[in-house]
């Protein structure tokens, strides 16, 4: 085979944002490969670079644009290059996708991977096209992404959302809410479990809405069977809404020693205003009534959470809210973002962005500081306690060193005494920033 066809088979997918496009991109290693194209091992061996893209974090679309100058780049040096963008980008910016980069030879969204090869073949003709339709119906059962004999596994349980926070894509870019049934995603659990999986995630945009749509189980019943399943993986979820956390959800994850106790529990902003502009369906008191109740049922509980600094309309008194309700839940850890908009949500079509760009970055940024000192206190308090850490890879900086997670998600590097990623080890604590923990293996 000639260097041109090894190209023209290759595919190198890059994964932006969330755990569910990194499922997403599972899907679709196995539908090119099902075809007959080839995973690369990088970039530079691919005759098909995907970008499988997040409309949801900060500067994602940003970053989506400077890399496909680079791939404009690569174009020019290696002929016959296919450039695909593929998932939540595309599907809201549709063709208007084509305008930002020559480079772009096909985009797809998420509801239409099982098209690729087709558009992938063409693309080789010349064409650029898109593959942009809803399909209410499109699960993707029958295709196994391929994590057999991995350490850790998502397993998406729903796609879709239904709720209409007014400054998300996700209903836009990702449609309706469905479910897996129950018994094909209890059937995927103990494969993986059997497989010699450690930990698994079920994903959902909105996990607590999960209903079987055969026998009408919530994910309450979910959670249970998977812990039952598979008795020795660890088993985490996300993400939860907190108008649907109930009392049997959290008490089902405290009654299964392997359901990890970490809940991420987005709250957006800690005013009632700002909950009410972005739609979010609770009130700030509801929130802290579920904080409470989450901490009373499983102590010790990590609780993280999501936050938007500058939303529409924000003023200081509703940012001083968030700072307020930040010191008094003391959440493990938080992602923090300024607000921008999102063409065709909620908010773009009802409310202005007018909250100065100057003022939404001081805003943030007195929000990533106070947090960062609530979370370096809640890991410096871990020092001299052992833990229980599921060990990942070897850490960036040392292979004498092991990274792993605590159940309750804390990430802790440690050195590896003969470990390997995949065990299970006892850590003994000896040191903490605000994002990580230090550790040694605990031979006693
Ligand atoms: S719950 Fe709200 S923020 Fe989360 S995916 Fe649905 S619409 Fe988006």
């Amino acid at each position: 085979m000639s260097t041109g066809e090894q190209r023209a088979i290759t595919f190198y997918i890059h994964t932006f944002g969330c755990q569910m496009n990194q499922a997403d991109s599972g899907i679709i290693t196995t539908i090119l490969r099902n075809e007959g194209y080839l995973s690369a091992a990088s970039e530079e061996d691919a005759g098909i670079i995907l970008l499988n893209t997040c409309a949801v974090r900060e500067n994602a679309v940003d970053r989506i644009e400077n890399y496909l100058q680079h791939l404009q780049g690569m174009k020019k040096r290696n002929k016959g290059l296919l450039v695909g963008v593929t998932g939540c980008i595309p599907q809201y910016r549709r063709e208007e996708m084509f305008t930002v980069s020559p480079a772009i030879d096909f985009i797809a969204g998420p509801d239409t991977y099982r098209t690729l090869p087709a558009l992938v073949e063409q693309a080789q003709r010349g064409a650029r096209l898109a593959a942009l339709d809803f399909n209410p119906a499109e699960m993707y059962e029958g295709i196994d992404p391929g994590r057999q004999g991995s350490t850790s596994a998502f397993v998406p349980v729903m796609r879709g959302c239904d709720n209409m926070c007014a400054f998300c894509v996700v209903p836009f870019t990702r449609g309706r809410e469905r479910s897996h049934a129950f018994s094909s995603v209890i059937g995927e659990i103990r494969g993986l479990a059997l497989s010699g999986c450690r930990e698994i995630t079920l994903l959902g945009q909105n996990v607590n809405s999960y209903l079987d749509p055969e026998e009408g189980r919530d994910f309450a019943d979910l959670l249970a069977a998977a812990g039952h399943e598979a008795p020795d993986t660890r088993i985490r979820f996300t993400t939860s809404h907190p108008k649907d956390i109930n009392e049997r959800l959290v008490s089902t994850i405290a009654a299964h020693g392997n359901i990890c106790n970490h809940i991420h529990l987005p709250v957006q902003s800690g005013s009632n205003a700002m909950l009410g502009l972005m739609n979010r369906g609770h009130s700030i008191e509801e929130y802290r009534e579920k904080i409470g109740m989450i901490r009373s049922i499983i102590p010790g509980v990590a609780i993280s959470t999501d936050i938007i600094a500058g939303f529409c309309r924000e003023t200081e008194e509703d940012h001083t809210s968030t700072l307020r309700l930040l010191s008094d839940v003391r959440f493990d850890s938080a992602f923090m973002f300024f607000y921008s908009t999102r063409p065709g949500t909620l908010a773009a079509r009802t409310l202005a962005d007018d909250v100065p760009e100057a003022l939404k970055k001081r805003r943030l940024q007195e929000i990533i500081d106070l947090q960062n000192d609530i979370s370096a206190g809640i890991y410096r308090a871990e020092i001299g306690t052992v833990v229980e850490v599921l060990a990942e890879s070897e850490s960036r900086r040392s292979s004498s060193q092991l990274m792993g997670r605590t159940g309750t998600n804390r990430v802790v590097v440690f050195d590896r005494e003969g470990h390997e990623p995949g065990d299970l080890v006892r850590v003994r604590i000896t040191g903490a920033t605000s994002a990580t923990l230090t550790g040694e293996a605990d031979l006693a």
